[in-house]
């Protein structure tokens, strides 16, 4: 048989230091290959066009620049909603208060 290959280390059981190192170099670019594989897929679980995207993983793409525009004129629109509701009440009470002065 021939050795410093993988198949003398995995089918013939051969554990000279050839087929060794040939079983080393291989389960290393298994590693690697392994590795690059997921880097590769983790880009394809990013979903574009989210606040998630926008805030977490600082992407500015245009789909992630548009949802982060859209969540703050809603954000705005309920802000002012909400002070607009405050103000209103500040103002009722603050002219009620004025009329029971003496
Ligand atoms: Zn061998
Ligand atoms: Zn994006």
């Amino acid at each position: 048989m021939k050795h410093g290959t993988v198949t003398g280390y995995n089918r013939h059981k051969c554990r000279c230091d050839g087929c060794k190192a040939a079983r080393a170099a291989y389960d290393a670019d298994y590693r690697a290959r392994k590795r690059v594989a997921r880097k590769s897929a983790k880009p394809r679980r990013r979903v574009h066009g989210t606040l998630n995207e926008y805030n977490n993983h600082r992407c500015r793409c245009p789909l992630c620049k548009a949802a982060r525009a859209a969540y703050d004129k809603q954000y705005s629109i309920d802000t002012n909603r909400a002070a607009h509701r405050r103000k209103r009440r500040a103002r009722l009470r603050a002219s009620g208060d004025w009329r029971t002065q003496p």
